[in-house]
């Protein structure tokens, strides 16, 4: 069969749909880049937050609407099946296969299973240990891929539907990670970007205690590779040996994101992190004062419940005083079936949402600013695109794919995506910088 995944939400779903894509392949499918064409549809949800429900259910109606154009089937995989499958079962009858996030080592099994009587919906728990897909499906030209490492959360915070959907915290093998980064190193990738719920509790069910800073020594053994960056770090689980290892290996970014959430001891505490804000503050010092030129991203949550004037300005001045190299806000959204969803004092809608645009408005100055310094620089820079008009687009080692800024530059010469190139900025925006590509 012809077929089509459509990969919503985060980089584990990404993961995800190439496991999915290679166990398909590896029956005999084709994966193709047209919906249009497909016999079979995949859309992969999210269902983290609100709006991200609201784009997984449009999407699946969308794809629903090519079925009218001749036999194909729609098959529905990830957070939000696994969630709600027997809802969305009864709703979306358009739908034929509704699997979880626990279910993709079976997926050509159930497409057999599959018959036009018979509509199928599997959403099983999850397995008591990492469940290994041997192969993976990257785009053939990738040079940049996300590594998993881990499946899960132990965190459960109080506004978190995660730990509910995708179960217990389940470390990777070692072996089995670092054998499919040499695979990766091996199509050509250079970047590994590191991903989990929670990166940095790799190892403690396992190994007996934190192991991410031992397994980076092993990837950073892998020759290919150049570019090793860590997403989703915990603050309290950012070990010495940790800052160590990132402090004195070169392939590892200096860079890494930490949703910290917020800074009030109150809101903390009722967000059940386990941090406070004089650990949050000795944390980022520390990483500061080990690895001078780290780029520190993180993310935080405006209105939650119980945050008030003095609540947000705590937030407010902390961010001014810290001043985050890559900053997001998000204002909190309900999430049914979590603690903070029954928890008083909520707030507005309006006055979340205000509060996250202040945090934003303070955050692009400061980056405008940051940006501004480095006017003058010679970075390497990785290319993503050739645009059109002959310009690149490209990223520093301090900009994750996806999510963090871009650097947009000339070249005397002809480039191509994947290759590094040294690029002298000159000039600077709120967030992306500028700049021409030098020989050095
Ligand atoms: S760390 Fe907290 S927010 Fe992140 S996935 Fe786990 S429970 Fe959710």
């Amino acid at each position: 069969m012809k077929i089509y995944i459509e990969t919503l939400g985060c980089p584990k779903n990404t993961v995800d749909s190439e496991n999915a894509a290679a166990m398909m392949k590896k029956a005999g499918h084709t994966i193709i880049n047209s919906p249009e064409d497909a016999n079979l549809i995949m859309v992969n949800t999210c269902a983290f937050i609100n709006d991200a429900k609201t784009e997984s259910i449009e999407t699946i109606l969308d794809m629903a609407q090519l079925k009218e154009n001749g036999d194909k089937i729609l098959m529905v995989s990830g957070c939000l099946s696994q969630r709600y499958s027997e809802e969305l079962f009864n709703e979306i009858p358009e739908a034929d296969i509704f699997i979880g996030v626990n279910e993709y080592d079976k997926i050509n099994e159930i497409i057999n299973e599959y018959t036009k009587e018979k509509r199928l919906r599997y959403a099983k728990d999850a397995p008591a240990d990492y469940c290994e897909i041997p192969d993976r499906e990257i785009e053939p030209s990738s040079v940049s891929a996300y590594l998993r490492i881990a499946e899960g959360c132990d965190n459960v915070c109080s506004y978190c539907v995660i730990p509910s959907i995708r179960g217990p915290y389940r470390s990777r093998l070692m072996e089995s990670i670092t054998e499919e980064a040499e695979r990766l190193a091996e199509q050509g990738v250079k970047e590994l970007v590191l991903v989990a719920q929670d990166v940095t509790a790799y190892g403690r069910d396992i190994y007996g205690g934190y192991a991410l800073h031992e397994l980076l020594s092993k990837l950073c053994e892998i020759e290919k590779l150049r570019w090793i960056r860590l997403l989703y770090c915990y603050e309290d689980s950012i070990t010495d040996e940790l800052i160590s290892v990132m402090a004195d290996e070169e392939k590892i970014c200096k860079y890494i994101d930490i949703p910290l959430q917020h800074v009030n001891d109150k809101i903390l505490s009722s967000m059940n992190r386990r941090s406070t804000g004089d650990s949050i503050r000795a944390v980022i010092k520390k990483l500061r004062e080990r690895i001078p030129d780290i780029h520190i991203r993180t993310t935080f949550i405006t209105g939650f419940p119980g945050e008030g004037e003095k609540e947000f300005n705590e937030l407010v001045e902390f961010i001014e005083e810290t001043e985050f190299e890559r900053m997001g806000a998000f204002s909190y959204s309900m999430e049914e079936n979590t603690p903070a969803a029954d928890m008083p004092d909520q707030v507005e809608q309006e006055t979340k949402e205000r509060r996250r645009d202040i945090l934003m408005d303070i955050q692009r100055e400061i980056s405008l600013k940051n940006n501004t310094k480095k006017i003058g620089e010679v970075m390497e820079v990785l290319v993503d695109e050739v645009m059109e008009d002959g310009t690149y687009m490209g990223r520093t080692r301090f900009d994750a794919p996806e999510i963090d800024n871009g650097v947009i530059f000339t070249s005397e010469s002809k480039l191509a995506e994947g290759q590094f190139v040294n690029v002298e900025i000159t000039d600077a925006f709120d967030y992306d910088l500028v700049g021409k590509a030098v020989k050095i």
